[in-house]
C-alpha cells in the first residue's frame, strides 16, 4: 500500500530528522510532527551557548520557521496521550485524534529523578528541554550557590556554564573520575581535574536525602557530611519516554525494542533516537545510545526505512562535549575488551585509543582533536591497523595512519 500520511511523536532532534530525511527522500504525502515544544530545538547548546545567553531560543531552533511550510511539514503543539491501533493513529491530551499510515516514535527521554528523600522537591532542577534552561538560567548569577548532583556529560557542562556566570558551584559524583567507560580512564582524569582548576569544588560521594531550610538546600551525604547551597540540579541520566509504547502492547525494554530498520514490534510504528534501542538481526539487545548524532542516524535510517529505500551507512558511534574552553570527542567504545595507548601532549594525555587483541582500533577519544577523532573512526570502520607507536605520537597526524 503507498503511504498517504505519517505521524511523528516529539519533535526532538530525531522526529525532527526523520521529516526533513522524508521530505528530502522523496515523500510528498501528508507528514505532521506533534510536540507540546512547537517547532523543534537543538537540545546540545542547553547547557552550552542558550545556557550562557550567547544564542537565543531562535538561535537554536532546528529549522527556520519557514522551512516547515516550505516543506509542508505541520507542527502541532501538543501531547500525544494514547496511541491507536485500529484504525492507526494518536489521541492528545485535549481529546483529538489524529489518523495516519505510519507512526513513528520520537519520544526522547526525561532527566532521571533522584532517587533519595527530597529528589522530587520541586525547586530540585534538572535540564531536559528550554524550559528547564530558562529555569536554570533565572536562578544563576554571581554567588549562587550551585551544587550539581551526577558530573557526567550533562552536569560538567553545567558546572562549566555556571562558574562562567559567577555561581559558585560543587559538583557531586559516587565515581571519580566520571566519564571513563566514554573516554577511558586517562582523559577522564584529566577532564575531572579541570573542575578544580576552574574553582569548582568535586566532592566524591552519594547524596542520601535533600532538605530545603531556610531558602537554602542541605544536602545530606551517605557519610553524614552535609553541603549546604542555594541552587540543586540533578544530571544523572535519562529514562526514555516508552510510556505510549508499552500502553500500546509495543515490547520495550529500557527502550522501544527496535530492529535495524527502527521498526517496532509493530509494522506500522516506528521508533528512533534516545527513546529506541535496537535488537539486532542476530538478537542482541544493544545498550540504548543518548547522542545527538545517534538521534540524527536513527532518523535518517527510519525515513528510508519508511519509503522502502536502501538504508544508509553510519560509522562507529560518536558525540561530543564541551567544557572549560575545551572540545572532548569519543568514538567507538573505549570501554571494550583491549588495551590503550595514549598520545601525550606536554605531558599530559591528548588523545587515548582502544585497541583489541589484534591491534584493531576499538574506541577513540580526545580533547581538542577533533580531527584525530575524525581519523580515528575511519580507522575503526574500515578495520585498519595501525603502527602503535605512530599512534602514540603526537606529531604524526593521525590521518595520515587512516589510508
Ligand atoms: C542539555 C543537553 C545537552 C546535550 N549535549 C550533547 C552533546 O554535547 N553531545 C551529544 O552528542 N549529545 C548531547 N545531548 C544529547 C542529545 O541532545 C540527545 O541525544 C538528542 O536530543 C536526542 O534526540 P531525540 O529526538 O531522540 O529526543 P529529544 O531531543 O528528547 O526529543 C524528544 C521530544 O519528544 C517530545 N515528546 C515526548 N513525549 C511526547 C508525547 N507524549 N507527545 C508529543 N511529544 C512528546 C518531547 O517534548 C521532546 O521534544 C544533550 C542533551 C541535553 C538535554
Amino acid at each position: 500500500m503507498e503511504i498517504a500520511s505519517i505521524l511523528i511523536v516529539g519533535g526532538g532532534l530525531s522526529g525532527f530528522t526523520v521529516a526533513q530525511n522524508l521530505r528530502s527522500r522523496g515523500f510528498t504525502g501528508t507528514l505532521g510532527i506533534i510536540d507540546p515544544a512547537g517547532i523543534p530545538y537543538d537540545r546540545p547548546p542547553l547547557s552550552k551557548a542558550y545556557l550562557l545567553g550567547t544564542k537565543d531560543a531562535a538561535g537554536i531552533q532546528l529549522a527556520p520557521d519557514a522551512w516547515f511550510a516550505e516543506h509542508r511539514v505541520d507542527v502541532m503543539v501538543g501531547s500525544v496521550a494514547k496511541l491507536l491501533l485500529e484504525p492507526l493513529g494518536v489521541r492528545l491530551d485535549d481529546g483529538r485524534e489524529l489518523l495516519a499510515d505510519r507512526l513513528v516514535l520520537a519520544t526522547g527521554g526525561a532527566a532521571r529523578p533522584l532517587p533519595i528523600e527530597g529528589g522530587d522537591l520541586d525547586s530540585v532542577l534538572v535540564l531536559r528541554d528550554r524550559n528547564d534552561a530558562d529555569r536554570l538560567r533565572s536562578k544563576l548569577s554571581e554567588g549562587t550557590e550551585l551544587t550539581i548532583i551526577g558530573a557526567g556529560l550533562i552536569g560538567a557542562e553545567v558546572a562549566s556554564a555556571a562558574v562562567e556566570l559567577g555561581a559558585k558551584v560543587t559538583l557531586v559524583d559516587p565515581i571519580d573520575p566520571p566519564l571513563v567507560p566514554a573516554v577511558g580512564p586517562e582523559l577522564a582524569r584529566r577532564l575531572h581535574d579541570m573542575h578544580g582548576t576552574a574553582g569548582i569544588t568535586t566532592i566524591q560521594g552519594a547524596p542520601a536525602r535533600i532538605v530545603r531550610e531556610n531558602g537554602k538546600h542541605l544536602i545530606e551525604m551517605a557519610d553524614g557530611s552535609v553541603i549546604t547551597g542555594d541552587e540543586v540540579l540533578v544530571g544523572i541520566g535519562i529514562v526514555p519516554n516508552t510510556v505510549l509504547a508499552s500502553d500500546a502492547g509495543l515490547q520495550t525494554d529500557n527502550g522501544v525494542v527496535v530492529d535495524e530498520h527502527q521498526r517496532t514490534s509493530h509494522p506500522l510504528i516506528y521508533a528512533v533516537g534516545d527513546a529506541a534501542r535496537t535488537r539486532t538481526g542476530s538478537g542482541e539487545l544493544l545498550r540504548r545510545a543518548e547522542h545527538w548524532e545517534h538521534a540524527m542516524n536513527t532518523g535518517a535510517t527510519a525515513a528510508a526505512s519508511l519509503l522502502g529505500q536502501g538504508l544508509p551507512q553510519h560509522g562507529a558511534s560518536w558525540f561530543w562535549s564541551d567544557r572549560h574552553g575545551v572540545h572532548v570527542e569519543g568514538v567507538g567504545d573505549m570501554n571494550a575488551e583491549g588495551r590503550t595507548v595514549l598520545r601525550l601532549v606536554d605531558g599530559a594525555p591528548a588523545a587515548a585509543f582502544r585497541l583489541g587483541a589484534g591491534g584493531n582500533m576499538l574506541g577513540a577519544a580526545a580533547i581538542d582533536g577533533g580531527l584525530t577523532v575524525k581519523a580515528a573512526r575511519r580507522i575503526i570502520d574500515r578495520g585498519i591497523i595501525v603502527d602503535q607507536e605512530a599512534l602514540a605520537d603526537p606529531n604524526m597526524p593521525l590521518k595520515k595512519l587512516a589510508r
